[in-house]
């Protein structure tokens, strides 16, 4: 007989918790909310907050927007860079700002590190190691007008400093986006402080959100512990795809679903011990409902 144990690490993240209950609360009171970008990277869950009156748009909406008298427009737990809210405000939106605390704590060590860099004399440069287009990254970004330079992984940085877009002569500053893996993290800085060779300074900052850092821990030990994995996550999700990479380290029996239609019942068989965990995008609902979908194939 099969088994199914939800990971009780898994869940929503702080940041999360506090943007959807935000909406929740706008959404009784008002029925109506604005969302610039998902609240989540999750299809389920923003069907179940659109089905209340969550209206989800884009930057090209917001630009485009027109006779907006105060209508209630939500910053995401990712941020946004400066001339977003300057944008939105323009346009008559009232911001209700759910940049996660954490995020916040990190635009302002951007902004201050790229002050360092750019006093006289010492020419340095603001590194972030994050992927490339995602939401939190372009409002790291934005926070210093763009003067950052992004790299994915490993050979990222490579070819930064081949390319010439990175130099190795000149002093550092590096930040990882909250979500990130913390060993290609430290596997980055650690080649970083290899090719820089101590020719300039090269400052690391812990910028990995502990409740992400933690949960990578927790989750190969979930992993490890059973015979399937079923990892459950928005398409979308950039966290979700970093730790469902991180279960498939440990388990190879692992699979990643977003919704119970891609459930195969294939995938099991009888006395399996099957593990039920997500991203921090993915609600504790739908691991419940991915757990008794499980249990109800035998
Ligand atoms: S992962 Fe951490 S930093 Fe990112 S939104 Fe969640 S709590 Fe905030």
């Amino acid at each position: 007989m099969i088994r199914v144990e939800i990971d009780p690490h898994s869940g929503f993240c702080g940041g999360v918790i506090r943007a959807i209950g935000k909406a929740e609360e706008l959404l009784a009171q008002e029925g109506k909310l604005f969302s610039l970008g998902a609240i989540v990277h999750n299809e389920e869950e923003l069907l179940r907050l659109e089905q209340q009156g969550l209206v989800t748009i884009d930057r090209d909406d917001l630009e485009q927007a027109g006779g907006v008298d105060g209508e209630n427009l939500l910053v995401r737990a990712h941020g946004e860079p400066p001339q977003v809210y300057a944008l939105a405000r323009d346009k008559g939106f009232r911001i209700i700002d759910c940049t996660c605390p954490v995020v916040l704590k990190l635009q302002r060590h951007i902004r201050e590190a790229h002050a360092r860099m750019r006093a006289e004399g010492v020419n340095g440069q603001v590194l972030i190691f994050g992927k490339i287009g995602h939401p939190e990254v372009l409002g790291l970004v934005g926070q210093v007008g763009g003067d950052a330079l992004v790299i994915e992984n490993l050979a990222g940085l490579e070819r930064q400093i081949a390319e010439g877009g990175l130099d190795p002569a000149r002093p550092v500053e590096i930040f990882s986006q909250t979500t990130m893996s913390p060993d290609a993290y430290r596997s980055v800085c650690k080649t970083l402080a290899e090719r820089m060779a101590g020719k300039a300074p090269l400052k690391v900052h812990h910028t990995i959100c502990t409740q992400v850092a933690t949960r990578h821990k927790e989750l190969s030990e979930f992993a490890l512990g059973h015979d399937v994995i079923i990892f459950v996550s928005g398409k979308t999700s950039s966290n979700g795809e970093v730790l469902c990479n991180l279960c498939k380290r440990y388990n190879i029996r692992t699979f990643s679903i977003s919704s119970i239609e891609d459930i195969q019942p294939g995938w099991f068989t009888p006395d399996d011990r099957v593990g039920v965990c997500g991203a921090t995008s993915t609600p504790k609902w739908l691991l419940e409902k991915t757990a008794r979908a499980i249990e109800n194939l035998q």
